[in-house]
């Protein structure tokens, strides 16, 4: 499911953000280092990957 955009605290964590709660890269991020907003941080491939899926399948398929 798409939610608010969101990274970990943490600054020996990959600087990505998610934007899927069925990420699991963002499900390994724990609730205590979570913080909303995509400060400093690149999208992460797989919820980019997934968003894409869903909005342009034909374009993803063409890709893969
Ligand atoms: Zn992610």
């Amino acid at each position: 499911m798409r939610v608010r955009p969101y990274h970990s605290a943490r600054s020996t964590a990959v600087h990505v953000y998610h934007e899927d709660d069925d990420c699991p890269a963002g499900r390994a991020v724990p609730w205590f280092d979570k913080v909303e907003g995509r400060r400093d941080c690149e999208p992460c491939p797989q919820c980019v990957g997934a968003v894409t899926s869903c909005l342009d399948r034909s374009a993803a398929a063409e890709v893969s």
